[in-house]
C-alpha cells in the first residue's frame, strides 16, 4: 500500500497551499498525479481541491495532517501548462493560487458528489446524435489584405502576437476561420499532444481558442464556426450556459475532443491541452476586464498563454487599446491591416455631425435626423439608434422644492422605469413605486429629467407610428434568450428602426443598416476617467461601422450615413471619426498620455477599501500606504472613489503607480503580504493593470 503527501491548492483566501495525507485504498488503485483534482475535508467542510505537489514527508506535523477522501480519477490531470497558467495569474494579480484555478472550474465539477460528473462523461461518451445537414456556406475567397494575414499568421512558428487591425466589416471572421482552419490541418502538426499523454487521441489535431467580448455576439460567431467546420466539434463557454452543459463543455475542451472552443473572457483559463492559436476578437474591449475576484485582463492572460506554449496569438479590432498599438508601433506586435471593406461595393458610411447648439432637439431627436430616418422607412432599409443610458429618464425631480430621485443608498440617481412603473438605482438594484407625489412637497407634478432608451422609445412611436421598433437594452433582454430572440428579428428585417444600449454597438452583421444615428455621446468627454476618450472613440467607430456593411454587385450599395448629435462638433475626437482616423486618435491619445504620464507609460495598481464610514475606508488606506516604501513606486494620497457610496458602503482608493512593471511588482507582494497581516476587517481588493479610475 502506498502513500504520500499531497499538496493542495483550495479555493480560500488563506494565501498558502495545503498538505493531506493520502494512501492507496487498494493495491491497484492509481497513483495521484499533480494536475488531479481531489476532494479533502476543510473545516467542516469537504471541498475540491488541485494537486499542485507529491511529497513522501510534509514540513508540518503529519500527525496532524488529515486523509484526502478521494482522488477525481474520472479526468486526466491539467497540463503542468495550465498550472503555470494558474500560477502565473496568481502572482501577477496577487491572489492565492487556489483562488484563481477553482472558481474558474465548472461548479459540478466542484461539488463533493460526482453524480453530475460522472453523466456528463456518459453523456461525452455517446455518439454525437446527427447533425442536421447545415447549407453548405458561402465561402468567400479572401482578397489580398486577408489573405496576407491569414498567411502572417499560419506562417508563424512559434509565439507572435499578432494585432490584426481591420477596419469595421473588413471581414475579420473570414481571417479567424482560415486561419484556424490551416492551424488545425497543419501537416507539422505534432501527432503529439503537446503537453500531456491522454490515451484518447482525437481525430483532429490542435486545439484553437477563440474569444469574443459579449455572450450576444457568440451565436452568430458560433453558427459561422459551424458552418465552416461540420466535422469537428466545437465547445462555448460563457456564463450563461446552464452549468451541465457548462460541465460537458469544459471537459470536451479539457480533454481535446473540442477543436474550437468559443467564449468569453473566462474561457482564457479553461484546460486546453492541444492549443494552438488563441484569438481575440475586438481586444479593445472592456468586457475583457473581469471586475471582481481575480481582477484579470483576459487579452492580457492570452498574450501571456501563447508565449508560454509558444504558438500564436491574434488581437483583432478596428480601434485597437491603445496599449496594443503602441506594441504595433514598437514592433513587439506584428501589424496586419486590412483597410477596406470586405463585401462587394460595400463603403464605409459617411459620418456627419450635427451640431446641437444650432439644431434643437427637443425630444433628443434633431430635425436632420428624424429626416434621415424618414427617409430610411421610405426606402425600406432599417436605422440605428445608439444611446448608453437605459431606462425612461436618469432622475425625477420635483419643480416646486428642488427634491430629486436620490438613492438613499448610493452616490446616485434612481432612475426612471417607465413601462414598470419603478425608480430602480443601477448601482444597487434598490427599487421602489414611482411616488405619485413629491415625498418632501406633495407636489404631484414630478418632471423627468434627462432621456433614455425608453423615452426615445416612446417618442419614435409617436413620430413614426408605423414602423417597426425594437428596443435593446440590459432590460428588455432579462429573459433567456430573449436578446439572441430580438437579434434574429433585426437580422430577418422584421425590425425598421432599432434602437439600443451598447448591446447594439458591438460586432453585429446588420446586413439591412444603412443610418445609425448616435445619441447624446458627449457626456464622456469630461469624464474624470482617463480612459473615457478612448472608450467612446471605439465605441463610435464600433458603432458606425455596423452600418453599410452589405454592399451590392451592381455598385449600387445604398449610401449609408452615419450622424452623431453633438454640442461640440469641434471636439478633435469627432473630428477622428469624421475622417474614420483610428491611427492618428491613437498617436495622439498616446503623446497626450506619455505628457500626462498615464498608462501605457506608467504601470498602476489600485487599492480598494469599503467600509461603514468613509474615514474608515480612507484611515485603512493611510495605514496601508505607511506600510512600506519602496524605491520607484509612488503611493498617492487615499481619495474617496468617483461613486463614493454604493449600498449604503462607503469606498476609497488608492492609486500606485510606477514606470517599471518589475518593480511595481517587487513592491505588491511583500506590501499584500503585510497587508494581509494588518487583519483588517474592512473589505479591501487589490486590482494590477485597473481600467476604471
Ligand atoms: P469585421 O468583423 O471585420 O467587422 P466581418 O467579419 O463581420 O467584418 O465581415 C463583414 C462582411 O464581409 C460579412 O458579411 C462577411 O461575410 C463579408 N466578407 C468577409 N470576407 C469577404 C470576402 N473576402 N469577400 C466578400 N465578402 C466577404
Ligand atoms: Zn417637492
Ligand atoms: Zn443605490
Amino acid at each position: 500500500m502506498s502513500r504520500r503527501i499531497l499538496t493542495l491548492a483550495l479555493d480560500t483566501p488563506l494565501d498558502t497551499v495545503f498538505d493531506y495525507r493520502w494512501s492507496s485504498p487498494t493495491d491497484e488503485s492509481p497513483e495521484p498525479q499533480v494536475g488531479q483534482f481531489a476532494l479533502v475535508p476543510f473545516g467542516r467542510r469537504e471541498v475540491v481541491g488541485l494537486i499542485v505537489d507529491i511529497k513522501l514527508s510534509s514540513d508540518v506535523d503529519e500527525a496532524k495532517l488529515r486523509e484526502v477522501i478521494a482522488l477525481r480519477t474520472q479526468l486526466a490531470p491539467v497540463s503542468a501548462h495550465w498550472i503555470a497558467l494558474c500560477r502565473f495569474a496568481a502572482e501577477y494579480y496577487q491572489r492565492p493560487l487556489g483562488e484563481v484555478a477553482l472558481p474558474c472550474l465548472p461548479k459540478h465539477f466542484r461539488a463533493a458528489k460526482t453524480v453530475a460528473l460522472d453523466r456528463a462523461l456518459k453523456k461525452l461518451d455517446q455518439p454525437a446524435a446527427a447533425t442536421t445537414t447545415v447549407t453548405p456556406p458561402s465561402r468567400p475567397s479572401l482578397n489580398q489584405e486577408q489573405q496576407a494575414a491569414v498567411d502572417a499568421i499560419a506562417g508563424t512558428t512559434g509565439f507572435q502576437t499578432h494585432l490584426l487591425f481591420g477596419v469595421t466589416g473588413s471581414g475579420k471572421t473570414e481571417v479567424y476561420l482560415h486561419a484556424a482552419e490551416r492551424l488545425l490541418n497543419a501537416e507539422n502538426n505534432p501527432e503529439n499532444n503537446r503537453e500531456n499523454n491522454q490515451d484518447d487521441t482525437p481525430e483532429h489535431r490542435g486545439q484553437v481558442l477563440i474569444l469574443v467580448p459579449e455572450i450576444n455576439l457568440t451565436p452568430q460567431l458560433e453558427a459561422s464556426v459551424r458552418a465552416r467546420f461540420p466535422e469537428l466539434t466545437v465547445a462555448t463557454l460563457h456564463s450563461q450556459l446552464a452549468e451541465g452543459e457548462r460541465l460537458r463543455h469544459w471537459i470536451a475542451a479539457h480533454q481535446g475532443k473540442a477543436a474550437i472552443v468559443l467564449g468569453t473572457r473566462l474561457s482564457v483559463l479553461a484546460s486546453l491541452p492541444q492549443l494552438r492559436l488563441i484569438i481575440v476578437d475586438e481586444e479593445h474591449d472592456p468586457s475583457y476586464k473581469q471586475q471582481e475576484g481575480l481582477r484579470y485582463s483576459a487579452r492580457d492572460l492570452a498574450v501571456w498563454r501563447a508565449r508560454q506554449l509558444d504558438i500564436p496569438v491574434v488581437l483583432g479590432s478596428a480601434t485597437p487599446s491603445v496599449e496594443s498599438w503602441q506594441h504595433a508601433q514598437r514592433g513587439r506586435y506584428r501589424l496586419l491591416p486590412l483597410t477596406q471593406r470586405a463585401a462587394a461595393n460595400a463603403q464605409l458610411p459617411r459620418v456627419g455631425l450635427i451640431d446641437l447648439e444650432v439644431q434643437k432637439a427637443p425630444d433628443g431627436l434633431s430635425t436632420p435626423l428624424i429626416a434621415a430616418l424618414r427617409a430610411r422607412l421610405e426606402r425600406g432599409e432599417q436605422s440605428l439608434l445608439f444611446l448608453n443610458r437605459r431606462g425612461y429618464a436618469p432622475v425625477i425631480h420635483c419643480d416646486a422644492c428642488g427634491w430629486i430621485s436620490n438613492c438613499r443608498r448610493c452616490t446616485a440617481f434612481m432612475v426612471l422605469h417607465k413601462p414598470e412603473r419603478r425608480l430602480r438605482c443601477h448601482h444597487c438594484s434598490l427599487e421602489m413605486r414611482v411616488p405619485v407625489h413629491c415625498p418632501t412637497c406633495g407636489n404631484v407634478d414630478l418632471q423627468p429629467m434627462g432621456r433614455g432608451t425608453q423615452r426615445i422609445e416612446e417618442h419614435l412611436q409617436v413620430l413614426f407610428p408605423e414602423a417597426r421598433i425594437l428596443r435593446i437594452d440590459a432590460d428588455s433582454t432579462r429573459r433567456k434568450g430573449s436578446a439572441q430572440a430580438a437579434f434574429e428579428s433585426v437580422h430577418r428585417g422584421d425590425v425598421d428602426i432599432l434602437l439600443g444600449t451598447q448591446m447594439v454597438a458591438k460586432g453585429h452583421d446588420f446586413q439591412r443598416l444603412t443610418l445609425v444615428g448616435v445619441l447624446n455621446p458627449d457626456t464622456a468627454l469630461f469624464s474624470q476617467d482617463y480612459r473615457a476618450g478612448e472608450r467612446l472613440f471605439a465605441q463610435l467607430m464600433q458603432v458606425a461601422g455596423r452600418a453599410g456593411r452589405a454592399g451590392g454587385h451592381d455598385g449600387s450599395a445604398p449610401a449609408s450615413e452615419v450622424l452623431i448629435q453633438t454640442r461640440y462638433p469641434q471636439h478633435p475626437l469627432y473630428r477622428a471619426v469624421l475622417a474614420h482616423d483610428y491611427a492618428g486618435f491613437a498617436e495622439s491619445t498616446l503623446a497626450e498620455r506619455k505628457a500626462a504620464g498615464l498608462p501605457p507609460f506608467v504601470f498602476q495598481a489600485l487599492l480598494r477599501a469599503e467600509a461603514r464610514t468613509l474615514q474608515d475606508a480612507l484611515d485603512f488606506l493611510q495605514q496601508a500606504s505607511d506600510l512600506m516604501t519602496a524605491e520607484g513606486v509612488v503611493l498617492n494620497e487615499p481619495v474617496p472613489m468617483t461613486i463614493t457610496r454604493v449600498a449604503g458602503v462607503e469606498r476609497a482608493q488608492l492609486l500606485l503607480e510606477s514606470a517599471s512593471r518589475p518593480q511595481l511588482q517587487a513592491f505588491l507582494k511583500p506590501w499584500m503580504h503585510a497587508l494581509r497581516q494588518l487583519k483588517s476587517r474592512l473589505r479591501w481588493s487589490l486590482e494590477v493593470d485597473p481600467v476604471d479610475i
